[in-house]
């Protein structure tokens, strides 16, 4: 009888422990704060979760300083960045670079390889040439066009330790297509050192969803609508502690004669990437896989790159054609919901 008491006894004081545990565990009552700011030469946003609107606020400064001192390392057009020292002496000598700049370069150097020449940093003289989205953006001659692609070969990039150097005097380095997915990564990075468990980053479509809502479901992300001069979202996808970026022609381009010049190249070509995608959405653990592999799969085309896609693991994709038709992986295929009837995904 006694026993019997006892045993009752522990189980109370234990299930008294377990709900105390779980109640810690479950969501407080948090405080929305936002925050927006230009930069990496686009919009930023941030929305967290935390217990107090103070709180929230003094972790997205630290997250949006992060960014900046990202965006200080490797733009091309700020003078004392790392990327435009390179630049600036290639064929000269080489550049000391810090960890997170050898890190960018080093993943970009992978991707190279990986998608065929696709997605190659050594397009700068190229991208420079067009200005797309620059005051001085305009269409090259083809003589110009040929002239750049022949600075483009990556091997001509040397890493020794931490320094780099560019052997061909004429070629030039753009981060342009994966230093935004890296600042995310490190934005999100910094907003969990803070304690966030919870909220978004948004630079300009490459987005991190950090954590679930606070009934533990999944964030609804929405996938931007590509046709120009919409600001609408298409479709949605459940995220949580993922990322999702996407590219498109839609983002930055010029019109001359009714053609559209957009700043996707083909280092093929030398010109705008012209096939049938409108954009490319990559959902990833990371937003530098993602910044990557959108721009590199727009690049590939709907055929090549969807099959690229599928045999990536932990990596979805979700390729939208100009003529409204939507493609997605498998991974994908059944949580995306399409809100905007003129998209039709295809079976
Ligand atoms: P995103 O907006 O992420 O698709 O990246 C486009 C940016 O990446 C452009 O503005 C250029 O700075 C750069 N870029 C364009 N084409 C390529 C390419 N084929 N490989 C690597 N970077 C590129
Ligand atoms: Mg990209």
């Amino acid at each position: 009888m006694i026993n019997c008491k006892i045993k009752v006894l522990i189980f109370l004081v234990i299930a008294a422990m377990l709900g105390t545990l779980l109640a810690s565990c479950s969501p407080k009552a948090e405080k929305q704060a936002d925050m927006e700011e230009v930069v990496l030469g686009t919009f930023g946003s941030m929305r967290v979760f935390a217990t107090s609107t103070k709180k929230g606020e003094a972790a997205m400064e630290k997250a949006f300083q992060r960014i900046k001192d990202i965006e200080n390392k490797m733009s091309t057009s700020i003078e004392e960045s790392f990327i435009h020292q390179i630049n600036e002496k290639a064929g000269k000598e080489a550049v000391e670079v810090d960890d997170d700049t050898l890190f960018v370069i080093k993943e970009a150097l992978s991707y190279e390889d990986v998608t065929n020449g696709a997605f190659n940093i050594g397009i700068g003289s190229l991208i420079d040439l067009w200005g797309i989205g620059k005051e001085w953006q305009k269409i090259p001659t083809s003589e110009e066009i040929q002239e750049a692609l022949k600075h483009m070969d990556i091997d001509q990039l040397e890493i020794k330790d931490h320094h780099i150097y560019l052997k061909d005097a004429n070629m030039m380095l753009d981060l342009g297509g994966i230093a935004k997915g890296y600042a995310v990564d490190e934005a999100a990075k910094t907003l969990r050192e803070s304690g966030i468990e919870s909220g978004f980053v948004n630079m300009g479509g490459d987005i991190y969803a950090l954590g679930t809502k606070e009934d533990g479901s999944p964030w609804m992300i929405g996938i931007q609508n590509p046709e120009i001069g919409s600001n609408g979202v298409m479709a949605k996808l459940p995220l949580s502690n993922q990322s999702i970026v996407s590219s498109g022609d839609y983002e930055r381009y010029f019109i001359e004669d009714n053609v559209h010049y957009h700043h996707i190249l083909d280092p093929e070509t030398g010109y705008p990437t012209d096939n049938r995608l409108s954009s490319v959405t990559v959902v990833s653990e990371k937003a530098i896989d993602g910044d990557v592999l959108s721009t590199a799969v727009f690049v590939m085309g709907l055929e090549k790159g969807l099959l690229f896609l599928e045999e990536l693991e932990d990596i979805e994709g979700v390729i939208i054609t100009k003529d409204k038709q939507v493609f997605a992986t498998s991974g994908v295929k059944d949580k995306l919901e399409i809100i905007d009837n003129n998209y039709k995904l295809v079976k």
